[in-house]
């Protein structure tokens, strides 16, 4: 089986987010996998070389100076079909999600989302992914190549380090639609590290009333932290929080080391984004809410109470 990694980027830049696809590869086709990095210019490709890919494919124009989903699928696609590449993946994100449905449809290939595992029976692809808010895992079968697909980052993990790879620059096809244009992007993590990538994730829920208060306790606490900071949809819906920080069934997948839920109460929702994480604390007042359930540590309280308590302990090291 030949598979071809997708590597995220924001066209300027490679990022972290490409390693559990890199991992995917390594345990499906230790041999035989390639890595294509699409920008102009990109940094950070030699970071992709140390996995054991039989090369990392640059594609370098400033026609792909950023990451739209038209200009950049027809040249995954094209060097999918040079490499006769049986699998195209990514990890599930933001980026895969846009960029590797629209390869798929140019590729006529059936898509498998956001698996946690594969295995091969001849051409038969047989796959696990959490269906119906992560409460169940659902077993898909999927026949022929090439197949298109997302991997769930917290099930694969890192790659290991392996043997070098040559980095190689690729052809760009010359017809690149352009009809598309990058106008600005909304939002950022503000200096935070980014919420899918955090060792620790402190969350707020509705309670927390306005964005100033928000960013007064949940902020204020995952800065102490070294932390990203996410949100609940209620919290969103309210205008709380923006929108890219919400975590769950219909915002993102995060698996930290640490996640501090604040006042949130725990939907299935909820949990569908984030009980993968290592260590999981509560702070509510409602000592029945669902999100002790999942707990590994609980604190029945206030938040307007013990999260000021909580920030000033930590910056004196208590
Ligand atoms: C199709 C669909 C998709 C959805 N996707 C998502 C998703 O991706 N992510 C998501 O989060 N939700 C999602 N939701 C919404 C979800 O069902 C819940 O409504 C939402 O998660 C609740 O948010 P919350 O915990 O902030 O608010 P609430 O449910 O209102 O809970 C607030 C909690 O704060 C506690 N509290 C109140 N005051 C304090 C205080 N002073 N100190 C400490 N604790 C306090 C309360 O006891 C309560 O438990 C989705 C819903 C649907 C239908």
């Amino acid at each position: 089986m030949k598979i071809l990694i997708v590597a995220e980027t924001d066209g300027a830049r490679i990022s972290e987010k490409t390693l559990p696809a890199i991992a995917f590869a390594q345990q499906v086709a230790p041999d035989s996998f390639t890595i294509l990095a699409i920008g102009n210019n990109t940094e950070g490709v030699e970071t992709l070389a140390g996995y054991g890919a039989q090369a990392v494919l640059v594609a370098s124009d400033p026609k792909l100076a950023k990451p739209l989903a038209e200009s950049y699928a027809p040249v995954i696609a094209h060097h999918a079909r040079q490499l006769g590449a049986d699998l195209i993946a990514g990890t599930t994100t933001t980026f895969s999600r846009d960029v590797l449905a629209r390869v798929a449809g140019i590729l006529d290939a059936p898509m498998l989302s956001d698996i946690m595992s594969l295995n091969v029976n001849g051409s038969t692809l047989i796959a696990k992914r959490p269906i119906c808010s992560a409460n169940l895992i659902g077993t898909f079968e999927v026949e022929g190549s090439p197949i298109v697909c997302t991997v769930r980052g917290p099930a694969w993990g890192k790659p290991e380090a392996r043997g070098q790879s040559p980095i190689q620059q690729a052809e760009v096809p010359s017809d690149i639609p352009t009809r598309s244009e990058w106008l600005s992007l909304q939002g950022g993590s503000g200096g935070r590290p980014d919420l899918t990538q955090a060792r620790v994730v402190v969350s707020g829920g509705r309670p927390l009333k306005d964005s100033e208060t928000f960013e007064k306790y949940i902020g204020a606490l995952a800065d102490v932290l070294g932390g990203a900071v996410g949100a609940t949809r209620a919290a969103v819906d309210s205008g709380i929080a923006p929108n890219e920080l919400q975590v769950g069934q219909t915002g993102k997948t995060v698996a930290p080391e640490l996640y501090i839920a604040v006042a949130v109460s725990g939907s299935v929702q909820h949990l569908a984004g984030m009980k993968d994480s290592k260590v999981i604390v509560a702070i509510n007042t409602d000592p029945e809410a669902p999100i002790f359930q999942v707990a590994d540590y609980g604190l029945v309280a206030d938040l307007y109470q013990v999260v000021p308590e909580l920030i000033e302990a930590l910056k004196n090291g208590r």
